[in-house]
This record gives C-alpha cells, sequence and structure tokens, in this order.
C-alpha cells in the first residue's frame, strides 16, 4: 500500500487544528471533485488522495496513531508500537488501549465486530432562483465498497482466506513481558484473524474498492446557505454487517442581483422619490414569481421597510412562506435641472419650518 504523506496531501502543518484540516480538505476536494474534472484521471487519483488524507487526518483516533510513527501500517491494524523504540518507546495510548480491551473482553476479534459505515459529505452549489423553487441536483460521491468480485472475503474467487497461525484466529496478540505486556491487533494478520493467501485481484486483498457513485438529490424549496440535506443510507458501506453511514448534501445558494436572504424572509431595496416620499404612493416592485403593488404612505422616510407577508420563500421549518421586506430608499438627484431648482425654491417658500430650533433650545439650557 504506496500511501502519501497525509499533512503534505492536504497541505497543512502537523501540528493544525482540526478546523484548519477540515477547511483544507473542503477546499482541495470541491477542486478536484469528479464533477469538476469529468474524464481527468490525474485528478480522480488526486481526489482519492485527498479523501484518504482526510479519512486519517479528519478522525482523532487515526491521526494519533499515525502521527506515533506507525505510518499507514499501525492505523490499519499492521503495525507494532514497540517498533523502532523498543522498551523505550512504550507507549500507552489511551484511546487505542480501549479499543485493545474492548477487543479482549468483548471476546471476539477485533475486526468482526459490526461496524456502522462513515457519513459522508458532499458539497452542491445552487442558484438562488433554485434554492426558492426547490430543485434535484446530481451528486457524485467516492464512496468505498465491499468489493463484488470477492464479496469483501479479499480471496481470489474459488479459494478461501486461512486462519491466522500466529494468532489462531483471535486477531489479537500479546507482545512484551510483565507489565509491560498489552494485547494488540494481530501483527500478523492485522487483527482480521485470517490470511489471504491468494488476492482477489479486483480489490488486492483488501476487500473493498473504492466507486464513485451517482445519487439525484431533492433539494427542497427554501434551503438557505450552508443547509445540509440528509439522504440516509448512502454514506460509506459498514463493515461485518453494519448498517451503512449518510451521505449528507451541503447546499450552497448563488447570489440574487435582487434579493438577499434575511433568515425566512429576503429583503429587496426600493428606490422612490422625494415626491414619492412626500405625498405617498402605489408602486410596483418585484416579487420572487413576478410583481406586484405596494402602498407607500404619505411622509415616508428612508430606510422604511413595508412587508409583504408571506410572498417570501418557503419556511425551512413549520410550512408556510416567509415575507418579503422592502427597504425603501429615498433617491436624490446629483443635480436639478432649472426647473427642477425653480419647483424646491418654490417648495421651500412653503415649507419654510426649522426642524433644529427645539434641538438648539436644549443644547442652550445645558
Ligand atoms: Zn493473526
Ligand atoms: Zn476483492
Amino acid at each position: 500500500m504506496a500511501q502519501k504523506d497525509p499533512y503534505k496531501v492536504l497541505g497543512v502543518a502537523k501540528n493544525a487544528t482540526e478546523s484548519e484540516i477540515k477547511k483544507a480538505y473542503r477546499k482541495l476536494a470541491r477542486k478536484w471533485h469528479p464533477d469538476q474534472n469529468a474524464g481527468n484521471k490525474q485528478a480522480e487519483e488526486k481526489f482519492k488522495d485527498i479523501q484518504e488524507a482526510y479519512d486519517v487526518l479528519g478522525d482523532a483516533g487515526k491521526r494519533k496513531a499515525y502521527d506515533s510513527g506507525g505510518g499507514f501500517g499501525n492505523i490499519f491494524g499492521g503495525g507494532n508500537p514497540f517498533a523502532g523504540g523498543g522498551q523505550g518507546g512504550v507507549r500507552f495510548d489511551t484511546s487505542g488501549f480501549g479499543d485493545i480491551l474492548g477487543g479482549i473482553f468483548g471476546g471476539g476479534r477485533a475486526r468482526s465486530r459490526a461496524e456502522r459505515g462513515r457519513d459522508l459529505e458532499a458539497h452542491v452549489q445552487i442558484g438562488f432562483d433554485q434554492s426558492i423553487s426547490g430543485t434535484e441536483v446530481s451528486v457524485s460521491v467516492p464512496r468505498e465498497e465491499q468489493c463484488g468480485t470477492c464479496h469483501g472475503s479479499g480471496a481470489r474467487p474459488g479459494s478461501s482466506p486461512k486462519t491466522c497461525a500466529r494468532c489462531e484466529g483471535r486477531g489479537m496478540e500479546t507482545v512484551g513481558q510483565g507489565m509491560f505486556s498489552i494485547s494488540q491487533p494481530c501483527s500478523v494478520c492485522g487483527g482480521r484473524g485470517t490470511i489471504v493467501e491468494d488476492p482477489c485481484g479486483t480489490c488486492g486483498g483488501g476487500g473493498r474498492v473504492q466507486r464513485v457513485r451517482r445519487y439525484r438529490v431533492k433539494i427542497p424549496a427554501g434551503v438557505r446557505e450552508g443547509a445540509r440535506i440528509r439522504v440516509a443510507g448512502k454514506g460509506e458501506a459498514g463493515s461485518n454487517g453494519g448498517s451503512s453511514g449518510d451521505l449528507f448534501v451541503v447546499a450552497h445558494v448563488g447570489e440574487s442581483p435582487v434579493f438577499r436572504r434575511k433568515g425566512d424572509n429576503v429583503e429587496v431595496s426600493v428606490p422612490i422619490t422625494v415626491v414619492e416620499a412626500l405625498r405617498g404612493a402605489t408602486i410596483e416592485v418585484p416579487t420572487l414569481d413576478g410583481s406586484k403593488q405596494i402602498k407607500v404612505p404619505p411622509g415616508t422616510r428612508h430606510g422604511t421597510i413595508v412587508r409583504l407577508k408571506g410572498e417570501g420563500p418557503p419556511r425551512a421549518k413549520g410550512g408556510g412562506s416567509g415575507d418579503i421586506h422592502f427597504r425603501i430608499e429615498i433617491e436624490l438627484p446629483a443635480e436639478l435641472t432649472k426647473e427642477q431648482a425653480e419647483a424646491v425654491d418654490d417648495l421651500a417658500t412653503v415649507m419654510n419650518g426649522n426642524p433644529r430650533e427645539s434641538l438648539l433650545a436644549r443644547a442652550a439650557r445645558n
């Protein structure tokens, strides 16, 4: 198994935090996703490397095992925690210890317990209109599955795996002496309890293969940026009869040139003239599916919100629809024509109060 340094693959430092790793993974996975690189073999390989690297670094236990010097071998059960260090290298990794003890007291082989498959995550980009009306997207998900040729045994069809001589099929062995003696997954069979002598040509003996699955996924009407849609059972296959994980499709919503999303509602800026603000007006405004008339009352101020109830996007929870908020903005001309200037002069003679009078009076009293 020629594995690459997962830190190098994801381009993160050895001491990178969980969220840094997740971020780097998301960015790379999006860039090299098979959907973006149709027919590009190199991208497919790269994508696989990224998945494998994240499989290790994204899991605290596997990362610890990798960091503690065993490399991938240690993670996949074939390593020896004493390797290279002799007695001085003894490490009591508490998380690993729990697994080991569980293996002993559980009485079974380390690998024979049913394990649920991992959840998978896929990101999709949809347009603003699609987020309002709902849509259906096609998602390509690379996932590990049981090999169809050997049905997961890893042995070439016609042959079968042999019981491991070292652990006699228990999958565990005892290493060290006295107080340093610990049980660990068998170093010969990697904890499986069996040895594949004639490996399956399809999976190379691992019993599992990487496959890219395509799903049509319904994105419900009204989704917001970052919404996670769960597709039950479409994650990674479980092992030893465990159930499959789930697939989570994360929706990324494009921007609209008109509407801004505000929770369950949308907001839109609507310019009106000074005259409309003074006199009030009935004006035509855009809605999500056309246009409507709304009333702007006389004396409307800049920044006033006029609500159109139930005309917004479908609500994420509880049914019904949100509202459209029209944010009224009084538009002032940068320059006045001669006629406009004269009209404003006329207006000034009849609207000549000083609204700052009481303000100045209050200030003088202090
Ligand atoms: Zn063994
Ligand atoms: Zn196979």
